[in-house]
């Protein structure tokens, strides 16, 4: 395989954007030209408005700055998500999914040890929400610089920021729709012919077409993986909302669980972004709605809602001939944890070292597909475990979520080691990497659910919620207004 000296991206998105950004940037000293074609008539999926703090990482590769994007894109800062309503177990009916920072160290292992002693049977306290200051940072809407923080923003806003900047880098914009593709006889993609009547060609093609994934599967026919028997939501309903007057900007996102999934709030600086996710084998869309309108309550009158469709699940490669997937293209987890961005960024990391590593060897073709799945499954079953873990009784959603025996071994591996009290550190050890999820947030997520024995003794040692409460009290006043901060101020 030659180098690539023509890269045309199709696709106008997020992740086409980010990817022409991140190609354009580390390539074009090598003289990699790239074009990205995006089609006036089919939209863009216009939601996604929460990241992971491999954000940071990006914006940070491309040398942008926080005041630069971040007003441009009506963004805030994230500390942690809630997670309201997900467990019924008394004291756990609402746990925190933080971001981790050096400050956390102390009371974090002090967390740790809790959980285990719980787990093993002593009435300790092991909340994440009291242990680790992104909680407390969120409870007192304090700015979460200087620990390891994420954003919401505006998804199109975001797009058009990515948009200037990648053409400010170099990259060919053509707005033009592709209506045929045309394949060389080693089954290579040879050019895209437009509805215009223009042919553009390239040596690489990188499909951001969204949910269809028309380069990679529409044209190259790869088959697609669903995790449909694993994650049972495929749709979504978006209304926003405005702000409240007088109200401080949260920090975090809340994703409450309702009958039949999940619904997300979102703070913008200029508005709220919310959404349910849900099943359509359990709820009808019209019903859903009327759910989410409940959930957001006055704010919703009169707001249009937007439907969505999720294709979920991923391609089984990534990289076929001369053609990768990023994005949608490639495949889509449920937005639990807001991780697609994450995963659009990681994709195009990897696929930059095994261009620049492999002297383009089919060998870094097959380790590229393998790592790609990897991180796909990996946070695949981080939310399976989220589901697999509610303890709602209400409805036959969440009942069939927990019963749900489509899990893969390493997930039924790590739930069986932390219901017998094993050795969860090993178990965490042993799957390594492929985990994607570090060892606190595992922790967080079982022990925010509250799986512990019912039956429990006294523990003298244990370091109480009250006291470890206080604690991150007196540590996040040193933290500045999270909306003074985002107003300038
Ligand atoms: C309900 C929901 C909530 C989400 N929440 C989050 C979140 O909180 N955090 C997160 O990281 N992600 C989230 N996502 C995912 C996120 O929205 C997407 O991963 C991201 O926007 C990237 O989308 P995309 O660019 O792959 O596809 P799209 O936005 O669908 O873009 C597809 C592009 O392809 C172009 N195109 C299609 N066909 C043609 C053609 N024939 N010719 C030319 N151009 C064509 C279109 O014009 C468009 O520009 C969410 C997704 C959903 C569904």
């Amino acid at each position: 395989m030659a180098p690539p000296k023509h890269i045309a991206i199709v696709g106008g998105g997020t992740a086409g954007w980010m990817t022409a950004n991140l190609l354009r940037h580390r390539w074009a000293r090598l003289g990699v030209d790239v074009t990205l074609i995006e089609s006036a008539d089919i939209g863009t999926i216009g939601v996604g408005e929460g990241s992971t703090p491999f954000l940071r990482h990006f914006f940070r590769t491309l040398g942008i700055e926080e005041r630069d994007w971040m007003p441009a894109c009506d963004a805030t800062f994230k500390s942690s998500i809630r997670f309201p309503g997900w467990s019924t177990v008394a004291g756990y009916e609402s746990y925190v999914h933080p971001f981790f920072s050096e400050a956390d160290r102390e009371l974090g292992n002090l967390f740790f040890t809790n959980a285990c002693l719980r787990r093993r049977g002593q009435a300790a306290d092991a909340n994440p929400r009291d242990f680790f200051l992104a909680a407390e940072l969120a409870r007192q809407r304090r700015a979460p610089l200087g620990t390891d923080y994420a954003y919401h923003f505006d998804a199109g806003k975001l797009g058009a920021f990515l948009r200037t900047h990648a053409v400010g880098l170099g990259v060919r914009h053509i707005v033009d729709t592709v209506a045929r593709v045309e394949l060389r006889e080693n089954g290579d993609i040879a050019a895209v012919h437009m509805k215009s009547g223009a042919r553009v060609d390239a040596d690489l093609f990188v499909d951001c077409s969204g949910f269809k994934g028309l380069l990679i599967t529409e044209t190259l026919g790869e088959p697609f993986l669903s995790y449909r028997d694993n994650l049972f939501n495929d749709r979504a309903i978006a209304i926003p909302t405005p702000l409240v007057d007088g109200e401080d900007i949260p920090c975090e996102t809340v994703s409450t669980a309702l009958r039949h999934g999940w619904a997300w709030q979102i703070p913008l600086t200029t508005r709220y972004g919310n959404g349910y996710v849900y099943s359509s084998d359990f709820v009808s869309d019209d019903e859903a709605e009327r759910e989410l309108r409940e959930q957001v309550g006055a704010a919703a009158e009169g707001a249009t809602a937007r439907r969505l469709r999720m294709r979920v699940g991923c391609v089984k490669q990534h990289w076929r001939q001369n053609c990768v997937a990023i994005g949608l293209a490639q495949g889509f987890i449920e937005p639990l944890e807001a991780t697609a961005l994450m995963l659009i960024q990681l994709s195009v990391e990897q696929f930059i070292a095994a261009m620049e590593g492999g002297e383009f060897e089919r060998r870094q073709q097959d380790a590229f597909n393998r790592r790609v799945s990897e991180m796909f499954e990996g946070v695949r079953d981080y939310v399976v475990a989220h589901y697999q873990l509610n303890t709602r009784r209400d409805t036959d959603y969440w009942r069939a979520n927990r019963a749900n025996k489509n899990i893969s071994d390493r997930l039924a591996s790590l739930l069986d080691v932390w219901d017998r009290g094993g050795d969860f550190e090993a178990e965490l050890e042993r799957h390594g990497a492929k985990l994607m999820y570090l060892r606190p947030s595992w922790y967080c997520l079982f022990a925010g659910m509250g799986r512990f024995p019912a039956e429990l003794r006294a523990a003298p040692q244990a370091v109480t919620a009250a006291v470890a409460r206080q604690s991150l009290a007196n540590m996040a006043r040193a933290f500045r207004s999270h909306h003074r901060c985002l107003m300038g101020e």
